[in-house]
């Protein structure tokens, strides 16, 4: 099937294409390092991780770059008015009895760390806003020349009114309801239009700032938007082929990338492909560090459950609708992906014998690519995973053959025994203890579960499966 992405540019499902010969260029917006990086946020860079994958999987090559927001990023920047609230560096200084400096330095290796264990894509690099401020400056300046600029009382502003009597759109990805929602937001008077941003922030003059810089217009430091439209131009070109952020990013933050893009090379559209993740839930309600439950990668490794459970969990649900996270489903999603992995260790004592004699099965990776492909339906995905594992028609070496072959995809590090917390000798008796209480064959499943209580663990049924503890 041929790959097929949602693009919410044009609000309709589009062949892939690419028109760049260097591999393609995608760009996805990374974090804010003033905390850690919450589950949620997770969310949207493993679905950045996920695309690059599958186009991988489909023989692309893949330029992938992402920024680390290290710099700015004001409070009120998501919420309408995107010049308004505090520093979100400045106020974690406070919190913490750090510098700005400090503080993004730890989070940007937290962050890293989360990304690794995550299994997430390398991106060719990590961007930091604060190493590319030359970059944002020229930026400016080309806007500045091109007529699209103006200077109020605490920065130099971006003009959507002249951007738009060029004959650009302002705002395509956006829809009215959100641009009038912004228009509720108390905004600075001095704006020409309530839509208008900031390009470049002035500092305080009674204040010295830990990360300012000169600039043609006063000390001061980059309005947030600016970062990745001078970075993606930097690195992807003027024209490049897919943006990928969570859902949010579409009223204010990404309308304002391709204004300033568009702006300075006078090019449209400035990425072909945007694509937006929708929102992680817990509970099912909103994740909030105020709510308490804005979990990080700690949490879940707290309880045991590796971070790539948690990737098998995110591809439980379409990234286009809502997923609502509870440490229940999170159980489940862990105890699913054991047992895969349960079964593959069973079936491959020795993996490299199996690799060379095994093959990828045809008709299932037929199934799989459709999945993939069909805007990333990653729980028919999963469910392919499924009938493969527990397939007998097929010889246990083409099944792990194909397992892993998925796994380019799934990156669950399938073929991993290590990654197994649970001694895989354990979760094989379990299976088999799983088959003889399927076939209600009481006196093994029985002894079974001695012959996993004589390892030291525990097996309890739940009505999601069965659940592995140490005695
Ligand atoms: P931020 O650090 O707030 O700029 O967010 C970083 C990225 O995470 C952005 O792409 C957001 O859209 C995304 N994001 C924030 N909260 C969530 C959530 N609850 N679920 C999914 N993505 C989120
Ligand atoms: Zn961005």
């Amino acid at each position: 099937m041929a790959l097929t992405f949602y693009n919410s540019l044009t609000r309709k499902a589009e062949p892939f294409s690419t028109t760049s010969a260097n591999g393609v260029g995608m760009y996805t917006c990374g974090p804010t390092v003033y905390n850690y990086v919450t589950i949620g946020n997770w969310r949207t860079y493993t679905l950045g991780d996920l695309v690059a994958r599958v186009l991988r999987y489909n023989e692309y090559k893949v330029n992938y770059y992402m920024n680390i927001t290290d710099v700015g990023h004001l409070t009120g920047d998501n919420s309408g008015d995107a010049d308004t609230g505090e520093d979100r560096m400045e106020k974690a200084k406070a919190r913490e009895g750090k510098n700005a400096w400090e503080i993004a330095k730890f989070y940007t290796e937290d962050f890293k760390h989360g990304y690794t264990m995550l299994n997430l894509t390398e991106p060719e690099a990590f961007l930091p806003a604060t190493e590319h401020i030359p970059e944002q400056i020229a930026l400016i300046q080309q806007l500045e020349l091109a007529g699209l600029t103006y200077r109020i009382n605490d920065g130099i502003y971006f003009d959507t009114e002249a951007f738009e009597k060029k004959g650009f759109t302002y705002g395509v990805l956006s829809n009215l309801d959100q641009i009038k929602a912004g228009a509720r937001v108390d905004f600075n008077p001095e704006k020409r239009n309530f839509r208008d941003f900031a390009l470049w922030k002035f500092s305080p003059i009674d204040a010295k700032r830990d990360m300012e810089w000169q600039s043609p217009w006063g000390v001061g430091f980059p309005g947030w938007h600016s970062e990745c439209t001078a970075m993606s131009l930097k690195y992807l070109g003027e024209q490049f082929d897919i943006h990928v952020g969570g859902e949010d990013l579409k009223s204010t933050h990404h309308p304002n990338e391709i204004a300033q893009a568009e702006g300075a090379t006078g090019k449209s559209p400035f990425v072909h492909l945007w694509m937006h993740g929708a929102f992680l839930q817990v509970d099912g309600g909103r994740m909030g560090k105020s709510l308490g439950n804005a979990y990080t990668l700690a949490d879940i490794t707290a309880r045991n459950i590796s971070p790539l459970s948690l990737r098998y969990f995110y591809f439980s649900g379409h990234y286009r609708s809502p997923l609502n996270f509870t440490w229940e489903a999170l159980t489940a999603s862990d105890t699913a992906l054991k047992r895969i992995k349960a079964i593959i260790a069973s079936d491959s004592t020795d993996i490299e014998h199996l690799l060379a004699g095994g093959k990828v099965n045809e008709s299932y990776r037929e199934k799989f690519l459709s999945a993939i492909n069909d805007d990333l339906n990653m729980p028919l995905a999963l469910s392919v995973l499924h009938e493969l594992v527990h397939d007998k028609n097929i010889a246990p070496s083409d099944m792990v053959v194909t397992a892993l072959n998925f796994d380019e995809v799934f990156g669950f590090n399938l073929g991993e025994k290590s990654s197994i917390e649970i001694p895989a000798e354990v979760l094989i008796l379990a299976n088999k203890r799983e088959e003889a209480r399927n076939a209600k064959n009481w006196a093994d499943s029985d002894k079974l579960r001695d012959s996993i209580a004589s390892h030291g663990y525990i097996i309890k049924d739940t009505d999601k499966g069965f659940v592995i503890e140490k005695k």
